[in-house]
């Protein structure tokens, strides 16, 4: 019997230590002081699945890809409203799908000062793919939102929030500057690759701070999960708050289609305000926290 057909309890100590350190956190990366002075970094983030939510599995429900189309029609803008309104910047992670879908849309968030990065091609579960496939989607979804937006991506959040073994490596490779999809720590930290440093800084996220697993529902499942908004609030908003207090950053992931709803989009504008009212806020796109950390760390 080869070693890979063991069971997990007989594993050797290094097979188990091997697949642990294969990427792992590293030295963590908060800063003496955020700029101006701040005591708190506030990054939020919009990841803009739209229609590929559906397509990515190879669905073909015109129900579904029109709540993505919603995203385009209305999420979007009334986000694009409410952060000029609060004059704040934000990170839009794009499938290229989507940005191939809807160009202008990502124009006028580039327009508009915001960042836009890497999720993937079509949200595809990127952590199950081959190599070839996994290497060929990254290339071509980078050159995708480049030719779109006029600006080369230099941030990565994977479709899956998970990696293969291949992705860091290809990370590496590709020579961006960070990821957005771990979930080690509360600060920015240097990625591992096999116990060595990388020079890749990942910014977490976690499912605590994401819109989606307190709203979604799955139609034909007996489990509908579903928060009520003010609750969402109350959870963000302990979140910031402890930030705030200890000096650190404050990550956040929303949807379009999730968040951009008449009875939702309250949360965000209510969440900005309460942020200002803190005092000593930073408000930036991930590729600025992570340039600043990088810089002072
Ligand atoms: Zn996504």
């Amino acid at each position: 019997m080869s070693e890979g057909k063991l069971e997990p309890w007989q594993w050797p100590e290094a097979q188990w230590r091997g697949i642990v350190d294969h990427v792992r956190a590293g030295r963590a990366l908060r800063p003496a002081s955020w700029p101006g002075g701040a005591r708190c970094a506030v990054a939020l983030s919009f990841d803009s699945d739209h229609d590929t939510n559906e397509l990515r599995d190879g669905g073909e429900s015109i129900g579904r890809m029109s709540q993505g189309q919603y995203g385009n029609r209305q999420g979007v803008p009334r986000i694009l409203e409410l952060l000029a309104r609060h004059g704040v910047p934000a990170s839009f992670f794009v499938p290229a799908v989507t940005a191939l879908l809807y160009p202008e849309e990502q124009q006028r968030v580039v327009g508009a000062g915001h960042e836009v990065a890497l999720h993937g091609w079509i949200h595809e579960r990127n952590s199950v793919l081959p190599l070839q496939a996994e290497r060929d989607l990254m290339l071509r979804s980078a050159e995708a939102l480049e030719r779109v937006t006029g600006q080369r991506p230099v941030g990565l959040r994977t479709p899956s929030w998970d990696y293969s073994p291949h992705t860091l490596p290809l990370i590496v490779e590709m020579g961006l500057e960070y990821d957005s999809s771990l979930m080690a720590d509360v600060d920015c930290y240097e990625l591992l690759l096999d116990g060595q440093p990388t020079g890749v800084v990942e910014l977490p996220v976690e499912w605590i701070r994401d819109d989606a697993v307190y709203f979604n529902m799955n139609r034909f499942a007996a489990l509908r999960p579903y928060t009520a908004p003010a609750d969402v609030l109350d959870i963000f908003r302990r979140e910031l708050e402890a930030a705030h207090r200890e000096g650190g950053l404050f990550q956040l992931t929303m949807h379009p289609h999730v968040i951009g709803y008449r009875s939702r989009i309250w949360i965000l504008d209510e969440l900005i305000r309460h942020a200002k009212s803190l005092g000593g806020v930073w408000f930036a796109t991930h590729a600025e926290v992570v340039r600043h950390v990088r810089a002072s760390t």
